[in-house]
């Protein structure tokens, strides 16, 4: 499994998924995170009321491209397709210009396990 859907918050309509970014994650362990901490920020979340997704979890397709640019100098910018990200030439980290697989959600999966408490309530 490459996408999860997001846990969603009460009252909330659109779905949202997310994959962990290879490219957000080799940056972040270069800046000294550590394993668990540069998975969680390499998390990016797409929601169906911004893009279109083909609802494969295994290969996964977002429409249109993803930019993702939340800690300041840091950006991602990425098309997936078919399970591949292809990275574009904007991004700031050690994967631009490439294009690879979409890293497999762990287990256990940290941003799940963040936010499993959503479901209590
Ligand atoms: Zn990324």
């Amino acid at each position: 499994m490459k996408v999860r859907q997001e846990i969603p918050f009460k009252g909330s309509v659109a779905e949202r998924w997310y994959f962990y970014c290879p490219g957000c994650y080799a940056h972040r362990v270069a800046q000294g995170d550590t394993d668990e901490d540069a998975l969680i920020r390499s998390l990016h979340v797409c929601s169906t009321a911004k893009h279109q997704f083909n609802f494969d979890a295994d290969f996964p397709t977002f429409s249109p491209s993803i930019l993702s640019n939340f800690t300041p100098g840091d950006v991602c910018h990425c098309y997936v397709v078919g399970g591949k990200i292809q990275f574009l030439d904007d991004c700031t980290h050690p994967l631009r210009g490439q294009t690879v697989d979409v890293l497999d959600i762990p287990t256990p999966d940290p941003y799940y396990e963040l936010t499993k408490y959503r479901l209590e309530e």
